[in-house]
C-alpha cells in the first residue's frame, strides 16, 4: 500500500511530478493491501502455465505433421489430446495444492527477507532488467545443485521421477513434477530476491519471464528463428529435452536456463558428443523403430 493519501503528497515525497506509469500505479495501488499484491504473483504463475503452452500444443495436436516435424525435437512422438489434457489436469491440481496456499506461508518472507517494494518510485526498465538478470544466475545455480541431487537414486525414485515421465516433453509439463520438487526447485526461484530486493512489479515481471522461459524449454520445439538463440550461453529446448530423453540415468544438463554451470562442472560433455556426431535424434529414431516394432 503506498502511504500517501493524495498524488499531492506523492509528489512531495518524490521531489518530482510522477510519471504516466507512476500515475497509474498511484491510482491502481493507492489503497491495495500489500499482501494482494504479492497474491498477483501466484495468479500470473497459474496464468502463465495455462496460457503459454496452448499455442505450441494447438499446432502439434492440429497442424499436420509433415509441418511441424522438421522443428519437433522427437518428430516420431506425438502427444494425442487426452495426453495433453491429462498432463494439464495434473499439472493444475499440483499447482493449485502446492502453489496457490503459498502466499498465506511465505509473507513474512516477502515482507522481511525479501524486502519487496510496492511505493514510489517504480524501478527503471535497465534497473528491472539487471535484477532479473541476477535472479536468473542464482537460481541457475542453486538449481543446478538442487537437479543434480534430485537424480542421485534416492531422490529420483522418490520425488524426480515424477518430472520425468514425459520423455518428450511438451509446455505442460514444465510444472509436472512431485509437490516436494515444486517446492524445492521453486525455492531456487526466491534465491536471488533475497539477495537483490526489488520493487513488486519486477517481482511480478519475474514470475512471468521465469515460467515462460521453463515452457519454452519444455514445449519439445526448437525453432531455428527463435529470438533465444541470441542469448549467450542459453540452454534451450533441445538442450533440455535431452536430458529428459536420457531420463534417470542422466549425468547431463542439469542446468535449467543457462548452460554455463554444466560447463564449469563437466556434465555437458555427454551431449556435446552426441551433438556433434549428430547421434542423438539417430538414437531416438532407432529406439522408436524398436518400440513399433515390439
Ligand atoms: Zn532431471
Ligand atoms: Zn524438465
Amino acid at each position: 500500500m503506498i502511504p500517501y493519501a493524495t498524488p499531492e503528497e506523492a509528489e512531495a515525497a518524490l521531489g518530482r511530478a510522477m510519471t504516466k506509469a507512476e500515475a497509474a500505479w498511484f491510482r491502481y495501488t493507492a489503497a491495495t493491501p500489500d499482501f494482494w499484491l504479492y497474491c498477483c504473483c501466484v495468479a500470473l504463475v497459474l496464468l502463465v502455465y495455462t496460457l503459454a503452452p496452448l499455442p505450441l500444443a494447438l499446432l502439434e495436436l492440429c497442424a499436420p505433421a509433415k509441418l511441424t516435424s522438421p522443428y519437433k525435437l522427437q518428430p516420431q512422438v506425438r502427444l494425442s489430446p487426452a495426453a495433453f489434457l491429462r498432463c494439464f489436469k495434473d499439472t493444475s491440481l499440483t499447482m493449485a495444492l502446492s502453489i496457490a496456499p503459498l502466499p498465506f506461508i511465505l509473507y513474512p518472507v516477502f515482507k522481511f527477507v525479501h524486502q519487496v517494494r510496492t511505493g514510489l518510485p517504480l524501478p527503471s526498465p535497465w534497473e528491472s532488467a539487471a535484477q532479473l538478470l541476477v535472479y536468473f544466475l542464482v537460481e541457475d545455480y542453486v538449481g543446478y545443485w538442487i537437479h543434480r541431487l534430485l537424480h542421485t537414486e534416492w531422490c529420483y525414485d522418490k520425488i524426480h521421477h515424477v518430472h520425468h515421465e514425459y520423455k518428450a516433453p511438451m509446455g505442460y509439463a514444465a510444472p509436472y513434477a512431485h509437490w516436494v520438487e515444486v517446492f524445492v526447485l521453486g525455492s531456487a526461484s526466491f534465491a536471488g530476491l533475497a539477495i537483490v530486493p526489488c520493487h513488486i512489479t519486477t517481482f511480478w515481471l519475474w514470475f512471468i519471464v521465469r515460467p515462460l522461459e521453463a515452457v519454452d524449454t519444455h514445449s519439445g520445439f526448437d525453432f531455428p528463428f527463435s529470438p533465444t538463440k541470441l542469448i549467450p550461453f542459453y540452454g534451450g529446448a533441445e538442450y533440455h529435452d535431452y536430458h529428459h530423453y536420457v531420463g534417470k540415468g542422466s549425468k547431463n544438463n542439469f542446468a535449467s536456463v543457462f548452460t554455463f554451470c554444466d560447463y564449469i562442472y563437466g556434465t555437458h560433455k555427454v551431449y556435446f558428443f552426441l551433438v556433434n556426431v549428430h547421434i542423438y535424434k539417430a538414437l531416438i529414431t532407432i529406439s522408436l523403430k524398436k518400440k513399433t516394432s515390439n
